[in-house]
């Protein structure tokens, strides 16, 4: 595909700022800026300078800027490039993009200068996809996630796997061309190895999913207890000092409440399961959808209850009613203020089957500390160094699925099916790889993929 339009957007957000970035990509880009630029020659200044001069309409002045040049290759979307900083009114951006418009400019669609980076080659597929994804990053997690995709970790990794499958492909490939012959180019046992060895990456990508995608959203994590265990005075304790900087996700039920909480660099998504306490007063009814629906979609669950209430068979039953493979359950005793060590001492919750839990008092913010960085390991685990690569994109995870099950028809078929069919499925391994680093694109996934940026990126 090439590119003969120039394109140009507003890069910067839409709405008044101090300045507002208005960008052109494309054969002409230079040209056009420099038929609408008072100042220098910019057609015949260097690559990575800036000017200052005004943009002017005929005899009219439209506002004074400052003009960045990019000459091909060297930009970002591999064109030429030339950002306009000018001041950030809506009517002089509007302006300006009208008057490049007017002079052959036409504008950009969404995500199309990444696009163009991606099919000039200075991107592959998933560093794209990257690109989107720093931009909606809300949290350090999630931003060193994506800057860890934008700088390649991720698809360099695939694209040595994949150079792998196609040795093993083009030799298979050759038996095919020697078929009469009943020669073995690709020494089965080796390709067999080599097949494990691939698997076992693609596992463990697969599995970062999990993990991926919970920085990237953030961390589903319940709170639930009985009536009055001191729910909502726990969110409230836990978003205290964070409230600044939280934002409110209102719930998709009434009587469900979201917040986000930052621990440590990653997002907690917090939900407080007060509609319990309306649907019915008792937990082994918690057979409320909604409220189980949420505890099964959570990664974490905070059970909180009154340590200076609760009884033995209530406990008991509460444990296991909200126990739930898959869900790191963290077992808080609230109201800890309440007991004095003589008088009405902590009971001893073993005996109800609770091996480990963390005493608080929500109301006096006693171990609140304590409890973010529990919640914090539940869902963190040993799992995050900081460099290692996860998977965060849906699309890329279906792909490694596919490859995997075609990986799998491989080793299956190995030792009793045909070159040909064979080669069948290595080559739809290596279309699945490929579709993730862009190897392989085609039209529908390349439009679905770049419509969702915003226009201008
Ligand atoms: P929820 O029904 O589980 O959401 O419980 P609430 O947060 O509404 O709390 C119920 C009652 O317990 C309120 O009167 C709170 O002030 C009180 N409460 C909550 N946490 C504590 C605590 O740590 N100590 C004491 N003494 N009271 C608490």
């Amino acid at each position: 595909m090439t590119n003969n339009e120039t394109i140009v957007a507003l890069a910067t957000p839409n709405g008044t700022g101090a300045i507002g970035i208005i960008r052109l990509s494309g054969p002409d880009a230079i040209t056009i800026a420099a038929s609408v630029f008072k100042g220098k020659d910019l057609t015949k200044q260097p690559s990575h300078t800036i000017h200052f001069g005004s943009i002017v309409d005929g005899d009219i002045i439209l506002d004074e800027v400052l003009v960045s040049l990019f000459i091909a290759p060297r930009s970002y979307t591999r064109e030429n490039v030339v950002e306009i900083s000018c001041h950030g009114s809506a009517y002089i951006i509007e302006s300006i993009i009208k008057l490049l418009i007017k002079k052959g400019a036409r504008s950009a669609k969404a995500g199309e200068f990444t696009l163009r980076a991606f099919l000039n080659g200075q991107l592959d597929l998933s560093q794209a996809e990257a690109v989107a994804d720093l931009i909606a990053s809300n949290s350090k997690a999630s931003q060193q996630v994506a800057l860890q995709q934008l700088r390649g970790g991720f698809s360099s990794q695939l694209q040595s796997l994949r150079d792998q499958l196609v040795q093993f492909a083009s030799l298979i490939e050759l038996e095919l061309d020697f078929a009469e012959e009943d020669v073995e180019f690709a020494n089965r046992d080796q390709l067999k190895k080599l097949i494990l060895q691939i698997n076992r990456v693609i596992r463990s990508l697969i599995s970062s999913f999990e993990l991926g995608n919970a920085i990237k959203l953030g961390v589903n994590t319940v709170i639930a207890g009985r009536p009055n265990a001191g729910k909502s005075t726990l969110l409230n304790a836990l978003l205290n000092e964070e409230r600044a900087i939280v934002s409110h996700i209102p719930g998709t039920t009434r009587d469900t409440i979201e917040e986000v909480l930052n621990i440590n660099g990653i997002n907690f998504r917090l939900i407080d399961t007060a509609g319990i306490r309306e649907a019915t007063d008792a937990i082994e009814q918690i057979g409320v959808a909604r409220t189980m629906e949420k505890i099964n979609q959570s990664a974490v669950l905070v059970y909180l209850f009154d340590a200076s209430q609760i009884t033995a068979e209530e406990l008991k039953s509460d444990l296991e009613s909200l126990q739930k493979p898959g869900i790191t359950m963290l077992a808080v005793a609230n109201k800890i203020d309440l007991l004095t060590t003589q008088t009405n001492p902590l009971p001893d919750f073993r005996t109800s089957g609770l091996s480990d839990f963390l005493p608080i008092s929500a109301k006096e913010k006693l171990h609140i500390d304590d409890l973010k960085q529990q919640i914090y390991s539940a869902a963190i685990k040993d799992k995050l160094t900081g460099d290692e690569t996860l998977v965060t994109n849906i699309r890329h995870l279906e792909a490694l699925q596919k490859t995997e099950e075609a990986l799998a028809r491989v080793l299956d078929g190995m030792d009793t099916i045909t070159s040909d069919f064979l080669s069948m499925d290595i080559k739809q391994a290596l279309h699945y790889l490929g579709e993730i680093t862009g190897a392989v694109t085609t039209d529908d996934l390349l439009e679905n993929i770049f419509s969702k940026f915003c226009i201008g990126k």
